[in-house]
């Protein structure tokens, strides 16, 4: 049988020091995974379970690779996090387990449009709006566990044209590695080439046309994006 239409690129990732690729299948994030960072947002970090949203893998923005300002918005915010690569899938993953199912990481950019997700929450009505457009998901290459181990502590930082902005540790987040993968997986029936955006620490704010971003998280890599 032939295909109706052209069939669409299928979303990747390089994985480091390798020729290979690391074939991308959902992107899930969560939302407000340390303490000051929800409490910038204006929410009380104690109350809240883990909560999760997606973005669409087509919106994969390599290193080196440039942010297009995105339409119908003032305020674009860069998010800084650390990114999960799964390399199994699974349901009601046991959180002992959970890092078994893990491939490597990588360092990620959630870009938001915050006034559309701000009009989006005031309104009780989903955020895509908000999280899931066109080139809002900057991944770094993905880096093997056999090179990283599994990061549990360490900076997680991010400098808009060379002046730190957000700055973190990754021992700040809420809900662990494990804890997320075991929550989610009772959601959501996990599958190899997962990536999940495990939240970012206070310091958003707004980016502008002609920034670069430079983050970093120590065991893991850099990701480099400029906004055009
Ligand atoms: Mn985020």
């Amino acid at each position: 049988m032939n295909n109706v239409i052209v069939p669409p690129p299928a979303p990747k990732l390089t994985v480091r020091n390798t020729a290979d690729v690391f074939p991308v299948h959902r992107i899930y994030c969560v939302g407000r995974n340390y303490a000051e960072h929800a409490r910038e947002m204006g929410h009380d970090p104690d109350r809240e379970p883990p909560f999760f949203f997606q973005k669409n893998p087509d919106s994969l923005v390599p290193d080196g690779g440039k942010f297009p300002y995105p339409d119908k918005t003032n305020e674009v915010h860069h998010e800084i996090e650390m990114v999960v690569a799964l390399g199994a899938g699974g349901k009601d993953i046991a959180a002992a387990d959970a890092l078994n199912h893990v491939y490597g990481y990588a360092v990620g950019l959630d870009m938001t449009r915050r006034d559309l997700q701000g009009q989006m929450k005031a309104a009780g009505r989903p955020w895509e709006i908000g999280k899931a457009f066109e080139f809002a998901a900057p991944c770094s290459e993905i880096v093997p566990i056999t090179q990283t181990g599994h990061p549990a502590q360490g900076a997680i930082w991010l400098k808009v044209n060379g002046k730190t902005r957000q700055y973190g540790d990754l021992n700040q987040m809420i809900w662990s590695v494990p804890d997320t993968i075991a929550y989610l997986s009772g959601l959501f029936t996990l599958a190899a080439g997962d990536l999940i955006y495990t939240g970012t620490p206070a310091g958003v704010a707004a980016v502008q046309r002609g920034d670069v971003l430079h983050g970093g998280i120590d065991g893991i890599g850099e990701l480099r994006i400029t906004v055009v």
